[in-house]
């Protein structure tokens, strides 16, 4: 059986197009803090910074105006926002302390919940495991989330710029000192269309890295400046869909084994969002082996299983989406999540806990975090890494460290399969991760070899079941189709090599045809997967992508 070994077919990140060195544009805006990314860490940390500049206003502390930004690719806020989910509201109480939850953009609180061992045709209810108990919290659309709190930033006085994606980073020595923007109105080949707009440049005291999983910049910031983890980041890809359900869901499911193979590590999600409407996905590890396994196709066989399609048939795809979930927990954290003029906040910096699928509050607290710290350093005039280091602090000393540790090997354990995982997750479950307590080494995902053998074949029936091209349509992506490609693909794709990254990519941007590589940049809506297992992403003109409404 012949193997691909995705690493070896990867360009490396082109570093000089991302770390520029060129001092600001005459035209630059001045900030004093642009945020990159709209998401709950981005504008939690907005929200915050905003409020204690006016608190010290307010009290006397004699703290001038700061000009806030936020800038996100979007064409509109949400947009590009996936998630479950599940929340739990700990952060969002601790941003508003003066709202009833019953005021925060939640669909309904965790009624019930069941765990489901599943094989093709059957399910056997399982013991929850602690990890995995959700009462006290809620389901809600992160769109929906993401909207509101854009909201709030706007009546604290934030600068909110959709539709701005943020390709590279303007450096001075070792500072951040700011962020250029994409250009827009590219023809295919390069030239300028009539619409064609110049990046702008925005100067900042401190840039806050925002950007969600498997960031552009935040890699390549890292890189540059030479940020190591004790294990390398790791990825899984959900792909997820909400439905206008024929009958209401009483409780949040989760499921494990069928339709996954028993060496991916991996499990579905399937939460009510009121009475009328159901969120289901499928999450997979990016070291899965298979190089056939693909992520969409699985979901919609999901969809057929007797334990969902009672809930489906009669019913209506409303929305469809996929996005990349930082998987490697406690040891894949950035040795530190600060530089001089830079911190990194939420996903970008890896603080999603795998065992709970739970990332928004950790994303929020660590947005909360990085605003004070950033606070503290503009009221002493000190934005230097050594000030900032104050984050760093906060977020080491908080529950999102510590949430991470006591899990910080059960994602690890099933680099050894489904049994042998599930065996010793139940161990560290019992022991609070105490036992077995040993790190497990683990290689980049990209560096797992995918063993190559025919796909079995699937046929959509176009009304529970649909292809990429559908879908891609019902994630609502309207990108130009003359859009140059924001894709970097190594040179002398193999057949084998196509073939597998047409079925890593959820959204059909590739294709194998004949023995050749078809790439179909619009269809793109940014989940990064092949970004940790083939050809690079990078950020195209404002607007592309995805128009998540419900995601
Ligand atoms: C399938 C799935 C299920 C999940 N389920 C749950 C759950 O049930 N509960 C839970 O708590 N967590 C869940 N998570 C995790 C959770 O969604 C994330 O941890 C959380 O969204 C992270 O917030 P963030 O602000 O760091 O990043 P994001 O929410 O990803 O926001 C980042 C923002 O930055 C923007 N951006 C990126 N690059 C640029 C750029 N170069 N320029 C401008 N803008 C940019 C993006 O468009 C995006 O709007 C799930 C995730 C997935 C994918
Ligand atoms: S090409 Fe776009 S949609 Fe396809 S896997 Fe890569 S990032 Fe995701």
């Amino acid at each position: 059986m012949s193997t691909i070994l995705p690493a070896r077919h990867q360009v490396p990140l082109p570093l000089d197009r991302i770390i520029l060195r060129d001092p600001p544009g005459a035209e630059a805006i001045e900030m004093d803090v642009v945020i990159v990314g709209a998401g709950p860490a981005g504008l939690a940390c907005a929200i915050e910074l905003a409020r204690l500049v006016k608190r010290d206003q307010a009290a006397g502390g004699g703290m001038p105006d700061v000009g806030i930004a936020v800038l996100e690719k979007a064409g509109s806020l949400g947009e590009h926002s996936l998630s479950g989910a599940v929340v739990n509201p700990r952060a969002m109480r601790e941003l508003f302390p003066d709202r009833a939850p019953s005021d925060f953009p939640f669909r309904q609180p965790v009624a019930d919940e069941a765990v489901y061992f599943m094989t093709e045709g059957r399910s056997q209810r399982l013991p929850t495991p602690p990890t995995m108990h959700n009462a006290g919290y809620y389901t809600a659309s992160l769109c929906e989330i993401v909207r509101w709190l854009g909201e709030r930033a706007e009546e604290a006085g934030v600068n909110l710029f959709a539709g701005f994606p943020v390709d590279a980073l303007l450096v001075d020595g070792t500072a951040v000192r700011g962020v250029r923007t994409t250009p827009s109105g590219l023809t295919r080949d390069g030239g300028r269309t009539g619409d064609y707009t110049e990046p702008t440049d925005l100067t900042a005291r401190v840039t806050v890295l925002a950007e969600g999983t498997r960031g552009l910049l935040t890699q390549a910031w890292r890189q540059w400046e030479q940020v190591g983890s004790t294990n390398p980041s790791l990825f899984a890809i959900g792909v997820k869909e909400v439905w206008e359900c024929a009958r209401p869901l009483d409780r949040v499911i989760h499921t494990l084994g069928w339709p996954l193979p028993n060496d991916a590590f991996g499990g579905s999600f399937f939460y009510p969002l009121g009475e009328r409407q159901v969120a289901l996905g499928l999450v997979v590890g990016l070291d899965y082996h298979e190089a056939a396994l693909d992520v969409h196709e699985l979901l919609q066989r999901f969809k057929l299983h007797p334990l969902i399609r009672p809930y489906l048939d009669g019913g209506k795809l409303l929305e469809w989406g996929a996005k990349t979930i930082p998987e490697g927990g406690y040891y894949a954290l950035p040795e530190r999540r600060c530089g001089d003029g830079v911190v990194i906040t939420g996903d970008a910096a890896g603080f999603v806990d795998v065992p709970s699928l739970k990332g928004i509050h950790y994303a929020m607290q660590s947005g909360i975090f990085a605003a004070r710290a950033i606070f503290d350093g503009l009221k002493r005039g000190d934005t230097s890494r050594s000030a900032l280091a104050a984050y760093d602090r906060m977020v080491d000393e908080s529950y999102i460290v510590a949430d991470l540790h006591r899990t910080r090997n059960m994602r690890l354990a099933f680099k050894d399969g489904l049994y042998v995982g599930g065996f010793k997750a139940g161990l560290m479950t019992l022991t609070s991760g105490r036992f077995p307590s040993a790190r497990i080494e683990m290689p980049e995902d990209a560096a797992t070899p995918r063993h190559v053998a025919p796909a079995e074949p699937f046929a959509p029936d176009g009304k529970l079941t649909f292809g990429k091209l559908d879908a891609v349509f019902k994630s609502g992506n309207a990108t130009r189709d003359t859009i140059p490609s924001h894709l970097l693909v190594g040179p002398d794709v193999s057949a084998e090599v196509a073939d597998f990254y047409s079925h890593v990519c959820p959204a059909g941007v590739y294709e194998r045809v004949g023995d050749e590589l078809r790439v179909n940049p619009p269809n793109c809506v940014d989940c990064k997967a092949t970004d940790v297992l083939g050809p690079r992403w990078t950020p195209r003109e404002g607007g592309s992508g995805p128009k998540y409404r419900l995601m």
